[in-house]
């Protein structure tokens, strides 16, 4: 059997519990997972890029079969030159939805061999995202129960 390789790509910025949940999820379903940190240059970002993958490494540190990279380029291509059978997806709510849709049509249009996999959100996760947590810390709220420990030593660190 050809080993199965999904890229799990986003800001993470900061990695939360809801992406933490996707990418375990994701090691569940394939023999192998690329975690890509993109890079968006119209963001002003709250870690740097070399910043948030040490976070997932930290959050998986004795998982041999997850890889953490950088992204810059397009998606679909990039994932498509690993040999990635698929790129993996979390859903949160519908409004997700219409821009992973669209996503999902394109990365197919440019590479036809690429799916797109979604995974829903826990039931208790899908409120978490990086910019409300971010928002929430920054003003002083406790975001402790919303990212894994690693990630919250960091912010605090940051701050
Ligand atoms: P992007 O900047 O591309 O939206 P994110 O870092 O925000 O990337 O998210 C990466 C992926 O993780 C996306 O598919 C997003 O829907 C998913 N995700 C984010 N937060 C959660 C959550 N709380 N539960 C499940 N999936 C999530």
């Amino acid at each position: 059997m050809p080993e199965r390789l999904a890229i799990c790509p986003g800001s993470f910025d900061p990695l939360t519990n809801g992406h933490e949940t996707i990418i375990r999820r994701g090691l569940a379903l394939f023999d192998r997972v690329i975690v890509a940190v993109t890079f968006n240059p119209r963001k002003t970002p709250f870690f740097s890029v070399e910043a948030r993958k040490q976070m997932v490494r930290d959050v998986f540190p004795d998982e041999p079969r997850l890889e953490v990279d950088e992204l810059n380029g397009l998606l679909a291509r990039w994932a498509s030159d690993k040999g990635a059978a698929c790129i993996l997806r979390g859903l949160r709510a519908p409004s997700d939805f219409e821009y992973e849709l669209q996503m999902a049509q394109m990365n197919r249009h440019l590479h036809p061999q690429l799916d797109t996999v979604f995974l829903a959100s826990e039931a208790d996760g899908s409120y978490v995202s990086s910019s409300l947590v971010r928002e929430v810390f920054v003003l002083g709220g406790d975001v402790s129960d919303l990212v894994p420990a690693p990630v919250l030593a960091a912010m605090k660190a940051r701050s």
